[in-house]
């Protein structure tokens, strides 16, 4: 057979075989839709109840510096419903505080033949734990500079019951939120988001998942997403009840998910390894804070600041949370009247937002109605 008998031999037999996948693609793609694992919704699923305050203020949190006597006090608490969220982004801003001319003068720079600056960070939840290592990563000074003195160290903290879902929510009320806290709050978001992208992967539990937000109202699906709608990649629009839980109007995007138990126990490691120091103490007044040897103190002490630094706008909202047997097979978050998040200790469901309410205690009606909303949504999954 000559080179140019099996040449187009060659090229019949290579058209033929694109039409072919070509065919097959076309028959996948009419075909593809998104299949939804089903969440197994019963009380004898329920491996635990938990219920958490969230640090909130109707202003927004507070991340400022004062100076009271020699002591430079930066807050940075009051993040609501999204502490884990916004911790990278307010821990950056609570530490650039101390480029501004007033934090210099308390020695901060490092001069030769002077101590390295030394601080201490008060809470070990997200943001006591955040910013201890932006300290950390800024002046990379060695051991020792930076302390953390906390009453509960996790799993014992209000972020280990976060629900952890990447989204930057109920953080304020936007009728009484100033500029400059909106300001803050569109950097913190983005500086956090970035931040938490780079620890994606099982070392912090940390994941992108699809999340789909279930709207009866179609009016819903022009409000853009919570921070901007450029902080979530693949946003999509359905209008097809049958394939997205029964609900007409669906909102469809990608965020990040985050486990508080793998990724709290990750930074807490991350502070030992730079030379971090822990003290477990309760301050009951602001004296014993003024006591302290350090001369910068960050104050990261969540719904305590309300107690501690007398901030009578700050605030409880109660949330309970309804946690089934984990079901690796999930893949998706949803957000309606409550929310699903398919962590690895266990399928979150939550959604209860109760203000000024201080009791830590489940309550069983609570419970039968967190219970009874997520039955309902799946049974729009047929
Ligand atoms: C049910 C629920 C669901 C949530 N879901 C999400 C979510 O999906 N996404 C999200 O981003 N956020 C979520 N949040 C919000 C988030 O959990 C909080 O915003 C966050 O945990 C606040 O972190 P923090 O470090 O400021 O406070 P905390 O975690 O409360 O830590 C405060 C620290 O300060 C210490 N402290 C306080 N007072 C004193 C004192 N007097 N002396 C010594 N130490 C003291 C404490 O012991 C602790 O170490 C949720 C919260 C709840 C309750």
């Amino acid at each position: 057979m000559s080179f140019e008998t099996n040449r187009r031999q060659f090229l019949r037999g290579a058209i033929a075989a694109s039409a072919l996948l070509a065919a097959q693609s076309r028959v996948l793609s009419l075909n593809y839709e998104r299949r939804f694992a089903p969440v197994k919704v019963s009380r004898d699923r329920v491996i635990r109840e938990v219920v958490g305050l969230r640090p909130y203020r109707a202003e927004g949190f507070v991340v400022d510096a004062e100076r009271v006597g020699s002591k430079l006090i930066v807050h940075n608490y009051g993040h609501g419903g999204a502490g884990m969220t916004l911790s990278w982004g307010t821990a950056s801003l609570a530490v650039d505080l101390l480029s501004e001319p007033g934090a210099i003068a308390t020695g901060l720079k490092r001069r030769p033949g002077r101590t390295a600056p030394h601080f201490a960070v008060l809470g070990c939840g997200v943001n006591g734990l955040s910013t201890a290592r932006t300290l950390q990563r800024r002046f990379q000074n060695g051991p020792g500079t930076v302390t953390i003195y906390a009453r509960e160290l996790p799993p014992d903290t209000t972020s280990n019951i976060s629900g952890a879902h990447w989204s930057p929510t109920t953080v304020f009320d936007p009728e009484i939120a100033s500029a400059k806290f909106n300001e803050q709050f569109q950097k913190a978001c983005r500086i956090s988001n970035r931040a938490f992208q780079l620890l994606a992967g099982t070392e912090y539990g940390v994941r992108w998942i699809e999340t789909f937000e279930l709207y009866r109202n179609e009016a819903l699906l022009a409000v853009d997403l919570p921070g901007g709608n450029d902080l979530y990649p693949a946003i999509e629009v359905h209008r097809d009840p049958d394939h997205y839980f029964g609900f007409p109007f669906v909102k469809q995007f990608s965020t990040m998910l985050i486990e508080p138990s793998i990724y709290l126990s990750a930074l807490l490691r991350d502070f030992y390894i730079a030379g971090g120091r822990v003290v477990v103490k309760e301050f009951r007044s602001h004296e014993e804070i003024m006591r302290l040897p350090e001369p910068v103190v960050f104050n990261c002490t969540g719904l305590g600041a309300r107690a501690l630094f007398n901030d009578q706008k700050l605030g409880p909202v109660r949330g309970q949370l309804e946690v089934l047997m984990p079901q690796p097979e999930i893949d998706y978050c949803y957000l309606g009247r409550g929310y699903m998040f398919p962590r690895r200790d266990g399928i979150i469901l939550g959604g209860t937002f109760d203000h000024d309410d201080w009791s830590l205690a489940p309550r069983a009606e609570q419970a039968a109605g967190i219970l009874d909303v997520h039955s309902e949504i799946m049974k729009g999954l047929k």
